[in-house]
């Protein structure tokens, strides 16, 4: 009876709808009217909620006796405990020492059996599970969403990915052991807020993604905007506060793949970390269609190179004296299926990507072959410069680079000037700062693009002299008493520290006639003309000077 029993339930995966049919002639032979299992596991990582469980696995129907004729308990390998009762018919006698060893067999048969049976699921649940925080990993999650979509629910809730924002500093400052373990406390603290149907995911990393109740949204951002936790530092708890960026996808209809709900919401946190740089924002069809955009921007941005469809257009700068052309500044342009793509559509895309620094670079091959040809003609440029993103500065190497390209060309550094954007932080400041060493032993001109819209203008000036100051076309905007009275002071300062000033974006008269006033020397805008192609910035060349009335 005994080895029927065992090669019953040993023939199945799941033991459960078996055991009670194996179990009647047992239970006929013992008279056993009941038997039960109770499972005890505490909270761990395998089950984080742990477990407290009481199963019928058979029963006759027959009255019984109220407390367990018989019962055997074993501590699991989970730190659990797994209880088997034997409940005899009313009125029998108790069970024999004889009895209750053969029971025992059946109990040690029921234990095994589970013990597999809750392996099988632990190592099917371990697929679903993130390791660090015992959280549904993309798997896990993506499993759960399909379950909410095959009972009808999906549209109670609003779907979120969200990443730790500078997190990198947390991981600089405590190391990576104590992070993994900064992530597992943070995991335990947002996951407290999760109820039934809802769900917490990690897709890796500083990747967190979750489904929550369209009524809480409100509150679970209130939530992730700022989690206090703590990080061990020479054995002190160090209380850091953890703020999130999300985006969100509000779950209106049909989805038509639970991956794009996470591509979505993905999207949607892309555009609130770079775009409008807030905290959280909610995807949209607008959103869809320029991310749809970027990634074929993206994707085409070799074979543009390649097909040779980037053009560097020359806007002049003109001496506001005479009107003579002085220079001009190269600004690229995508002539792309016979369209002209402006740089305010591709280039965040591309310094976003990091294919920025090759651009550049190539633009630079353009000004200097372009230049070496005004040579060969006979018309000297003046000095042409040419934009660099801020992207380059992490390249120790930068300078000799563009020095590189200069020889190739056999071309004076004195036609070149480099133009960078303010810097944003101590750290680039100090590689700005190196870069720019090296531009002045190599005699190339430095200036500082969009002036007045950064942050660390006068302590650069302070460690620095470039040799140009472009000062950012909203101070001609709006010539109010306040923009008069900063302008005037600018180009002074810049004068008295031995600097030129270029003023961007002159687009009336009334505004060169303000920066005549105010002593200002160069400038450069649509008064005269707008960024042009080669052919015809060679025409205006030969020309020399503009005439205005
Ligand atoms: P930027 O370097 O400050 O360039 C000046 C921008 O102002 C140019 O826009 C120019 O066309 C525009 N502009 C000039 N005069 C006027 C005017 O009178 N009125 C108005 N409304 N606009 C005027 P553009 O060409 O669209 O370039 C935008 C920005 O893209 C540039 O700002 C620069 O930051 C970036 N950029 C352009 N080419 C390159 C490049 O080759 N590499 C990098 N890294 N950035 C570039
Ligand atoms: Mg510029
Ligand atoms: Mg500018």
């Amino acid at each position: 009876m005994l080895a029927n029993f065992i090669k019953t339930l040993a023939a199945t995966e799941n033991p459960v709808p078996v055991i009670g049919p194996a179990f009647a002639e047992v239970a006929k032979k013992y008279h056993i009217g009941l038997l039960k299992s109770v499972f005890f596991v505490a909270p761990s990582f395998s089950t984080r909620k742990g477990e407290d469980r009481e199963d019928i696995l058979f029963s006759s129907g027959t009255p019984t006796e109220q407390t367990p004729s018989y019962s055997e308990t074993y501590y699991t390998g989970e730190k659990g405990v797994a209880t088997f009762q034997m409940y005899r018919w009313l009125g029998e006698p108790e069970f024999t020492e004889k009895e209750k060893e053969e029971l025992k067999a059946y109990a040690d048969t029921l234990l095994v059996v589970f013990g597999r049976f809750r392996m099988i699921n632990a190592i099917k649940q371990i697929g679903h599970t993130d390791q660090l925080t015992g959280l549904p990993n993309t798997g896990g999650f993506l499993t759960h969403i399909d379950k909410i979509i095959a009972k009808g629910e999906i549209t109670k809730y609003n779907a979120f990915y969200f990443n730790l924002a500078r997190f990198s500093l947390v991981n600089k400052r405590f190391g990576t052991k104590e992070t993994d373990t900064i992530i597992y406390r943070y995991a335990n603290e947002v996951a407290a807020f999760f109820q039934e149907g809802e769900c917490l995911g990690r897709l890796g990393g500083d990747n967190f993604v979750a489904i929550v109740k369209k009524e809480r949204t409100q509150e679970f951002l209130q939530l992730i905007s700022g989690v206090k936790t703590y990080g061990m530092l020479n054995s002190r708890a160090v209380p850091i506060i953890i703020s999130a960026v999300a985006g969100i996808t509000e779950i209106t209809g049909e989805i038509p793949h639970c991956g794009t709900l996470i591509e979505d919401c993905g999207m949607a946190l892309n555009m609130a970390k770079y775009v409008t740089k807030q905290p959280y924002a909610f995807s949209s069809v607008d959103m869809k269609q320029r991310f749809y955009e970027e990634r074929q921007y993206v994707s085409r941005f070799y074979e543009a190179v390649e097909n040779k469809e980037f053009k560097a257009y020359y806007q002049p700068k003109v001496n506001i004296d005479d009107y003579s052309i002085v220079g001009a500044e190269a600004l690229v342009r995508w002539e792309r299926e016979g369209k002209l793509v402006p740089p305010g559509d591709f280039i965040p895309v591309f310094e976003h990507n990091g294919m920025i620094c090759a651009l550049d670079f190539y633009v630079l091959e353009q000004v200097c072959s372009d230049i070496r040809r005004w040579l060969d003609m006979g018309i000297m440029p003046g000095r042409i410069s040419v934009n660099l993103s801020r992207k380059h500065l992490s390249n120790p190497n930068l300078a000799e680079e563009i020095m590189q390209v200069l020889g190739k060309y056999e071309m004076e550094s004195r036609y070149l000037e480099i133009e960078l954007t303010e810097t944003v932080n101590e750290e680039e400041t100090e590689q700005l700062i190196t870069f720019m060493n090296k531009m002045k032993v190599n005699k190339i001109a430095m200036s500082i693009d969009d002036f007045g819209t950064g942050y660390s203008s006068l302590n650069l000036l302070r460690s620095f002299p470039v040799e140009v100051l472009k000062i950012d076309k909203s101070f001609l905007d709006v010539l109010d008493k306040n923009n008069r009275i900063i302008l005037s002071h600018i180009i002074r300062m810049a004068d008295e520290l031995g600097m030129s000033v270029v003023a961007e974006g002159v687009e009336h008269m009334h505004q060169l006639e303000c920066l005549k006033e105010m002593n200002c020397k160069v400038v450069q805008g649509s008064l005269f003309d707008g960024p042009m192609p080669r052919e015809f910035f060679e025409e205006k060349m030969q020309k020399g000077k503009y005439s205005i009335e």
